[in-house]
């Protein structure tokens, strides 16, 4: 594992469509400005709690956070009771999430996984996985999302819960984008907004006041095709939530978040 400071695009980032990525964008320095980007606070104001009692209502106590990021869910977790592993593929949002958790009197359960291969570095049934905060996206294509749902899976129980977000991709390619800023980019200090969309890449650009500016680029995967990739690797009911409510224009949320039950 090796930490990487700068963020590398080449010279056509557009052109940049590779799951594998990830590690060159997640790194030291956006790692250091990810809190800036969510907002711990206002992020827990917008979300409430939706993720808390969604695990509860289904009896869920062993968490695997396979996209931990910076913490903000697993913290979360572990403070309302949950037992808690934070998994994520990218050293230095791994550190600095085990460095938020110690400032909060915690020790975080790390694990350095990529999802792909998530089995061979994490052992152990859990009552639930979530992968949260639209990380699913940065899958950019179908053999790698089977694998990856496919690990997460084999991870669960045999009555276990996967939780996996994602942003209105649909909204995005089929009207533009436009945003609320309630929900998961709460910053004050930062905007954030796509610069390139096509079927196969949103590229966003997180800009902060002063000179810095950070890019991701991401799969902008459509709800449905989520929904039945879910039931095509097996899970059994996936009931899907727009801004976290139940009813929704296909057009309003600016996230969605799928419920999949494995038996
Ligand atoms: N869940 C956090 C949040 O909401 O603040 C972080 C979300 S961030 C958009 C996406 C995270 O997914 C990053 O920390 C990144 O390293 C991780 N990630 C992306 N692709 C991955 C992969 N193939 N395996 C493991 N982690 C991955």
């Amino acid at each position: 594992m090796t930490f990487k400071e700068e963020q590398t695009f080449g010279t056509k980032p557009t052109a940049v469509r590779d799951s594998d990525h990830f590690t060159s964008e997640y790194v030291d320095s956006l790692a250091e400005k990810w809190d800036d980007i969510i907002d711990w606070d206002s992020r827990a104001q917008g979300e409430g709690n939706f993720f808390i009692d969604k695990l509860r209502e289904y009896n869920a106590k062993y968490i695997l956070d396979v996209a931990a990021g910076t913490g903000f869910h697993s913290v979360r977790l572990i403070e309302s009771g949950f037992s808690v592993t934070s998994a994520d593929g990218a050293p230095s949002m791994l550190a600095k999430a085990f460095d938020n958790a110690k400032a909060r009197g915690h020790i975080m359960r790390t694990v350095c996984a990529d999802w792909r291969w998530l089995n061979r570095d994490v052992h152990g049934e859990y009552d639930a996985v979530i992968c949260l905060g639209n990380s699913f996206t940065h899958l950019f294509n179908e053999h790698d999302r089977r694998k990856a749902l496919a690990e997460y899976y084999a991870a669960l129980k045999h009555d276990g819960v996967l939780i996996i977000d994602q942003r209105n991709y649909d909204s995005i390619l089929d009207d533009g984008y436009s945003s609320k800023h309630k929900f998961y980019y709460c910053g004050d200090k930062v905007s954030v907004q796509p610069v390139h969309v096509d079927e196969g890449l949103t590229r966003f650009e997180y800009k902060f006041a002063g000179k810095d500016s950070f890019h991701l680029n991401m799969f902008p995967i459509r709800k449905n095709y989520m929904r039945n990739l879910l039931g095509e690797v097996g899970f059994q009911t996936i009931t899907t939530y727009g801004d976290f409510q139940t009813s929704f224009e296909e057009s309003e949320p600016d996230f969605y978040v799928h419920v999949a039950e494995k038996k």
